[in-house]
């Protein structure tokens, strides 16, 4: 029976990926041992993180003002990484609420002893939608303004992103990094953990305006400091060898796909099929406002929030060979998370069991 694995993170990954892994795995590309085993400071490696960020840089056409960067610590390392480096003493962070992500990011700021300027808050809609980007207004006194580009937990995604204006823009891409092209030119930094689209966990990618690194007060340690890792070209202690290698194969995927107009089409296509289904019958209600909803992450429920009929479908899809459609416990309800590697047949196979699930139970 064909699984298909519709977690959150760490997720699915190309299956083509996972192959090429599987053989080069004992013995790299004629090394006779594996990648894995390799110093961070041999050529083999120095290849292979070289390449990782050559993927990164045609993928998203970025320019030497940008560093691309391979760090460890998850994104939220860089909830508390980027108010250290980024912040300015009297000047406020400014933050776009639109959930879970929001809070865990601006209560790092928060410790540091840094001032909000509250944007946006989307609680007193549930996270239900993200609204009036497009009219956003950011004091140009803000050190930065943060975001979180896609809500895993809820399922909410932005389809615009706000004019900062000359304030930079902080994004956290984690759950839709590398799912479609954005202007990099906009952001002064993103970061997304590599668990949830682009690799597996222990690596975390940065790409940032390289100008801004300078801001970092003195008191802030090594490691903690973007410039560290610049200056080292993400080398300054033993990186996470094997994530990065693994970064490298799914951007040679993408590349090889067709770059990032190319996944988008295929994303917008999946996530199409599958909030069709939900659409189709009363039986299942998303949770995103049409407009909001994310191509990543699919939020629903069964008949307005049936938690036994949901348990139900948990189990049952699993027994099916459909897993990880449990909704986070944050929420609850169900959650398909249909990132890149996602086949279309996983689509496929979701939409006929969720129409046979409906009419057994409805
Ligand atoms: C998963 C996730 C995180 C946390 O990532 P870690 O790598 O576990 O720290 C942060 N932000 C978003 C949007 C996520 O989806």
């Amino acid at each position: 029976m064909a699984v298909y694995n519709f977690n959150a993170g760490p997720a699915v990954l190309p299956k083509s990926v996972m192959l090429k892994a599987q053989e080069e795995f004992v013995d790299y590309r004629g090394c006779g041992y594996g990648i894995i085993e390799e110093s961070h400071r041999a050529k083999p490696f120095e290849e292979v993180i070289q390449a990782a960020e050559a993927n990164f840089r045609s993928l998203l056409n970025i320019s030497d003002d940008y560093a691309v960067l391979f760090l460890q610590g998850g994104a939220s390392l860089q909830f508390a990484m980027v108010p250290m480096n980024l912040a300015i003493p009297g000047k406020k962070i400014g933050f776009c609420d639109t959930g879970e992500w929001s809070h865990k990011a601006i209560k790092e700021a928060k410790i540091l002893g840094n001032e909000i300027d509250m944007i946006y808050d989307g609680s007193a809609d549930k996270f239900s939608h993200i609204d009036g980007i497009a009219n956003w207004k950011f004091d140009k006194n803000l050190a930065y303004a943060h975001i979180c580009s896609n809500n895993t937990i809820y399922g909410s995604q932005y389809l615009i992103y706000p004019n900062t204006g000359d304030v930079p823009l902080i994004a956290d891409m984690s759950s839709d990094f590398m799912s479609r092209p954005f202007d990099i030119n906009k952001f002064g930094l993103v970061f997304a953990g590599a668990q949830k689209n682009i690799g597996p966990a222990g690596a975390t990618v940065v790409i940032m305006r390289k100008d801004l690194a300078a801001r970092c007060p003195s008191t802030v340690p090594t490691m903690l400091r973007y410039t560290t890792h610049i200056d080292q070209g993400s080398l300054f202690n033993t990186p996470s060898t094997f994530g990065i290698y693994m970064i490298r194969l799914v951007t040679d995927w993408l590349v090889g796909l067709g770059g990032l107009p190319a996944i988008q089409a295929m994303n917008e296509a999946k996530a199409g099929k599958l909030y069709a289904a939900i659409d189709a019958c009363k039986f299942y209600r998303g949770t995103v406002d049409k407009g909001s909803r994310s191509l990543m992450n699919v939020t629903f429920r069964i008949k307005e929030g049936d938690e036994d009929l949901e348990k139900k479908f948990v189990a049952e899809a699993k027994a099916a060979g459909l897993i990880g459609l449990k909704g986070h416990r944050a929420v609850g309800g169900l959650r398909a998370s249909i990132y890149n590697a996602m086949p279309a047949e996983g689509i496929d196979a979701l939409v006929e069991f969720m129409n046979a699930f409906a009419k057994a139970n409805g």
